[in-house]
């Protein structure tokens, strides 16, 4: 039911394409079978996502036209890059009766939730924004790109998603929530570090201008010109939600024993 609700909602918004829709339908239904409160959690972040990026979305596309590709609705790939990990770890907690993956879990869908508020709310708020490794000014849309206002989402994303999904595990409310937060800003931070330095970048030659595009916004086609060719920018979300999970499960660790 959990599952249905969310893919006849994206339908009718169309956020999903029809694979994305598959996907999130999957997802939707491992969720609930782990539990409900996971897949409330998950319901919580696909909504939550949707509506910020359909928030003054013309002109969030028009700042970063010439960077990332015009799609308004997310496939498959981009939905298991953001809620796979989060649906193999909460699984497996369920399953295995494992506390320690309920700590992976939220952590990685908290760091998903990190980088979609950062990413849409930077745009619109975060002015010109600066590359995190180098401090030079980016386009908006550029990965690694990072802005004040950004931050400030990143943590605010992280921190709704901690909380609310927290509750799964009532005796242990607190500790995962401050732990799946720090995994989750974490997980976003690591999101853009990857981006920022081996994530594959494109170069335009008629405008001399990078961009993630494969056909730039001019009709001409780009060149692989930085980073490794393969790394996309859902590869690199999937290694943000895993590190979310990795520092999620540390911080656990050092809270139970502090
Ligand atoms: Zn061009």
């Amino acid at each position: 039911m959990a599952a249905g609700a969310i893919t006849a909602g994206a339908r009718k918004t169309r956020t999903l394409s029809e694979s994305g829709q598959w996907a999130a339908f999957g997802c939707g239904i491992l969720a609930t079978a782990a539990g409900w409160w996971w897949a409330a959690t998950l319901i919580a972040f696909f909504v939550s996502s949707s509506l910020l990026t359909r928030w003054r979305q013309p002109e969030k596309m028009a700042k970063t036209e010439g960077t990332l590709p015009r799609t308004t609705d997310r496939n498959a790939r981009q939905v298991l890059a953001n809620g796979g990990f989060f649906v193999l770890f909460a699984s497996a907690s369920t399953s295995l009766r494992s506390e320690l993956l309920a700590f992976a879990a939220l952590g990685a869908l908290a760091a998903a939730s990190s980088d979609t508020w950062s990413t849409e709310i930077g745009t619109l708020f975060g002015g010109t924004p600066r590359m995190i490794t180098t401090r030079a000014e980016v386009e908006p849309g550029m990965s690694g790109g990072v802005s004040l206002a950004g931050f400030g989402a990143a943590a605010a994303g992280a921190v709704f998603i901690a909380l609310l999904g927290s509750l799964s595990v009532p005796q242990h409310h607190t500790r995962l929530a401050i732990a799946a937060a720090i995994g989750g800003f974490g997980g976003g931070l690591a999101d853009s570090l990857i981006g920022a330095t081996v994530q594959s970048r494109r170069f335009c030659d008629r405008c001399r201008h990078w961009t993630e595009r494969r056909v730039h916004a001019c009709g001409f086609r780009t060149r692989h010109a930085r980073g490794i060719n393969w790394l996309s920018n859902d590869l690199v979300n999937a290694c943000g939600t895993f590190t979310g999970a990795v520092i999620a499960v540390v911080a656990g660790w050092v809270l139970a024993r502090g």
